[in-house]
This record gives structure tokens, C-alpha cells and sequence, in this order.
């Protein structure tokens, strides 16, 4: 898979090196590269914004080097991300669909956001997706595009070393993953579930079937409804 983040912090990405992210990427599974949208600036002060037509507080990022930086990655293949807290809400199913893709193309926006009509262009000839990672602000797309990819390219067979442990994870099956032990088997006067212990592997199915429903109903109410 091609990744392509546009962005005006670009050491923002250097985490990328980091965990199974670098391995992915060593492992040449995904190729990510980082573009800096002031690159494609041609005033002496690189300036990427501009005050709201309308008036408001803030700065509105300007369509000129989006437009400049977009055209020259975007492929016929390419799924266009821009993160916004206006998007639809990232789930484990977009993570799906964009680990089934060719090329993602991210564009990190700051300030009050990019112009509207970038998205309004594009949306005419590639897909784009306004994703939002939930009902809050962040001061820029970029902590957004790291969350997104992570979800994303952990999907891609061969990221992850044991294909299994994906399998029963939260939000796979609609419910919310049963409760983890590990040893000791004692541990300040917390014990490990009795039934963990004893081998049956039917009697372990149902208990973290239980669990699992208990902890949605509990913490997401909402995924039941589903
Ligand atoms: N004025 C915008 C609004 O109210 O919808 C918020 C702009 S926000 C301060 C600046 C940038 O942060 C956005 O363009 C987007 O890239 C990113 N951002 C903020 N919150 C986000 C969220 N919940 N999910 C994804 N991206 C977000």
C-alpha cells in the first residue's frame, strides 16, 4: 500500500519510524511519504492561510497549494482522507475498507480547517472521506491521520505477527473484547477468573462471551442497538 500525508509539520510523521509501524514500513508492506504543503507555496513567506470569507475568528487554510500538492499525487486508485471533526466517525469498518486500498492520500488540515471547496473539487473525480476520530477538537489533522493509519495498516495481512489476535478483538465481532490475565496467577489479592484455569475450552468461550456482552452493555450500550 502507497500512503502520501500532506502536512505543514512534517517531523509530526517522525513517530512513523517507531514500533510496527517502522517494521511495516522496513518491510516494505506500506510505503508512507511525507509532503510539506508550504513546498508547494510560491509567496516569499510560504503562507498557507488566510481570514474567512464572511468574517469569524481564525485563519481558513488557503485551496491554492492544496491544490498544487493533491493533483500531483492523486491517482486514479487513490482514496482522499481529510480529517475533520465534521466527518463521518473513523470505526474499525472504514479501517477495513482502507486496508483493502491501493493508495490513501492524507490531507492534515490546521487552523479552522482547509477551504471548503478542496473537498468540493475532488469529491468530482476520486473518493474522499471527511473522517473524523470523534465528537471533539484537535488542533490539526495529524494526531488523527497517526490513529487512523495505525487501525489501518495493523489490517493489512502480514502487519501483525499472529493473524489470530485480530481476530477476536474489540469491534470485530460487534462487541467489545472479554477481559485479559496474564501470570501471576495471584496478584495483590486479585485472582485470575477460576474458569481461565482449568483447561475446558468451552467453558472459556462462554465465560468471555459473557464478559464481552457484559462490558458492551456496560461501556457501549450503543453497539447492542446495532
Ligand atoms: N473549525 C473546525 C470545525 O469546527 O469543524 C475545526 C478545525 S480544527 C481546530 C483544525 C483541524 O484539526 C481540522 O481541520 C482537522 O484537520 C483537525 N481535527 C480537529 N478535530 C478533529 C477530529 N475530531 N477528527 C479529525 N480531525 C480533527
Amino acid at each position: 500500500m502507497k500512503v502520501d500525508i500532506v502536512t505543514i509539520f512534517p517531523t509530526f510523521f517522525d513517530v512513523l519510524d517507531v514500533s510496527l509501524l517502522g517494521k511495516a514500513a522496513a518491510t516494505k508492506l506500506v510505503d508512507v511519504a511525507i509532503h510539506d504543503l508550504r513546498d508547494a507555496t510560491t509567496d516569499v513567506h510560504k503562507s498557507v492561510d488566510d481570514t474567512p470569507y464572511g468574517g469569524g475568528a481564525g485563519m481558513v487554510m488557503k485551496p491554492e497549494p492544496w491544490g498544487v500538492t493533491l493533483d500531483g499525487l492523486l491517482g486514479d486508485d487513490s482514496i482522499l482522507l481529510v480529517p475533520s471533526p465534521a466527518g463521518v466517525v473513523f470505526s474499525q469498518d472504514m479501517a477495513r475498507e482502507l486496508a483493502a486500498g491501493s493508495h490513501l492520500v492524507f490531507a492534515c488540515g490546521r487552523y479552522e480547517g482547509i477551504d471548503s471547496r478542496v473537498v468540493e473539487h475532488y469529491q468530482q473525480t476520486h473518493r474522499v472521506i471527511e473522517v473524523s476520530l470523534g465528537d471533539y477538537v484537535l488542533n490539526g489533522g495529524e494526531v488523527a491521520v497517526l490513529a487512523i493509519l495505525e487501525a489501518t495498516l495493523r489490517l493489512i495481512p502480514g502487519f501483525v505477527g499472529n493473524p489470530e489476535s485480530l481476530v477476536e478483538e474489540s469491534h470485530e465481532a460487534g462487541l467489545l473484547e472479554y477481559p485479559s490475565y496474564t501470570k501471576p496467577r495471584s496478584w495483590r489479592g486479585l485472582d485470575v477468573p477460576e474458569v481461565l484455569l482449568g483447561g475446558n475450552h468451552e467453558a472459556i468461550r462462554q465465560w468471555r462471551y459473557e464478559r464481552s456482552l457484559e462490558r458492551t452493555k456496560r461501556a457501549r450500550p450503543d453497539l447492542l442497538e446495532d
